[in-house]
């Protein structure tokens, strides 16, 4: 159990997009100070938090300062090294813990993780060759997605393959790299769900409902809630999030994307240790957003209650769709968020807006 962090004290985070411009947000709500470690300049966080350190992510005198002037240091996304922070816990308390970058860094120990911790996941074979991929397609009946192990993300480093033959595979591993690879079993999911839940320093749960997610060129449109799921489906997508914290002993907030089968199965695709933009709904629909959650849980905070108030539908705004901000702040119901990046580019997340209706169902 951490020990409670006092109003004032000050919460270090590695990464300065716009999770951590939102967790700097809550953390100011709770009275805490926040200095960001990134190296871009300007960033969404830097507008937000007391102080921006301009420095790689693995710049080893920048973290030492970091660890210096902190009380807790968190993380916005899981491409952080391990090593640099792991050195940094003797320093200063690291949340989540260290393990759970480790973990999610790589899609084969995470899916080994997950496994082990009484979490299904769709079938995989680690890659190395062509002519291990043609084996395992063998094995998947040629339906299969072939993914790079490390730093993936939105669906980039990724191939399909659908009713694949041997000569289909000629070439698959040098296009992707050469680096270690693994393929799953493709999936005829019916939906895509994601949880966001917390564990607290006393081992205390709090999962938000499950969102359904809609993907379009391998970044994530929209997460409406109530998903399309039974009430047990949404039991059961919160116990496998439980399983998950409790296995990785972790403190603060995760997202779990899991697919919903057709007869209600539900297989993990992968994990953030990390708040995630399936969450951002909460800021407008719960009492306490996944960002305040996630600030609770690393200050040694009691958790927030997860409940939602409303239905609701949080769309992301993309590239030039930030343009319509003035419009939808005529609208009722709707929650706005902008993060104060200057160039709009095509496939950039710019912001988020989030539709309230009245709560129908309990999911
Ligand atoms: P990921 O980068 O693993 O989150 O994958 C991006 C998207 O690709 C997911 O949200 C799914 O829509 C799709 N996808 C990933 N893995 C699989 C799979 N094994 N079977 C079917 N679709 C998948």
């Amino acid at each position: 159990m951490i020990q409670r962090l006092s109003a004032g004290s000050t919460i270090g985070i590695v990464g300065g997009g716009q999770l951590g411009r939102m967790l700097a947000m809550a953390a100011a709500r709770l009275g805490y100070r926040t200095i960001v470690l990134e190296p871009a300049t300007p960033c969404p966080a830097a507008q937000l938090c007391n102080q921006h350190i301009v420095a790689a992510y693995d710049d080893a005198a920048a973290l030492a300062e970091l660890a210096r002037q902190c009380d807790v240091i968190t993380y916005e996304f899981e491409n952080v090294p391990v090593e640099a922070v792991s050195q940094l816990s003797g320093k200063c308390p690291v949340l989540p813990p260290p393990l759970s970058l480790k973990v999610a860094q790589d899609r084969l120990e995470e899916k080994k993780f997950l496994n082990k911790a009484g979490i299904e996941t769709a079938k995989y074979a680690a890659i190395g060759s062509d002519s291990d991929l043609a084996a395992a397609l063998v094995k998947f009946g040629g339906n299969g997605v072939l993914k790079t192990r490390r730093l993936g993300y939105d669906g980039k480093g990724q191939r399909v393959f659908r009713g694949a033959k041997s000569a289909d595979t000629e070439g698959a591993v040098s296009a992707l790299g050469d680096v270690p690879l693994i393929l799953e079993i493709l999936v005829p999911f019916t939906l895509e769900i994601s949880v966001i839940a917390a564990r607290g320093s006393d081992g205390a749960i709090a999962a938000y409902d499950p969102a359904e997610n809609v993907h379009r060129d391998g970044i994530l449109r929209t997460s409406a809630v109530p998903a399309a799921i039974s009430g047990a489906v949404a039991k059961k997508a919160a116990s496998m999030a439980e399983k998950l914290l409790n296995a990785l002993n972790y403190t603060g907030v995760l997202g779990l994307e899991l697919f919903v089968m057709e007869d209600g199965r539900l297989l993990a695709n992968e994990f953030a240790p990390r708040v995630h933009n399936s969450g951002h709904w909460t800021e407008a629909a719960c009492a306490v957003s996944q960002f305040e959650q996630h600030i609770r849980a690393i200050a040694g905070l009691p958790l927030g209650c997860p409940a939602r108030h409303s239905d609701c539908v949080m769309k992301n705004l993309i590239g030039d769709e930030i343009c319509a901000v003035p419009q939808l702040l005529g609208e009722a119901n709707t929650f706005v968020h902008v993060y104060g990046k200057d160039d709009i580019r095509p496939g950039r997340k710019m912001g988020h807006v989030t539709h309230l209706t009245e709560k129908r169902s309990d999911n």
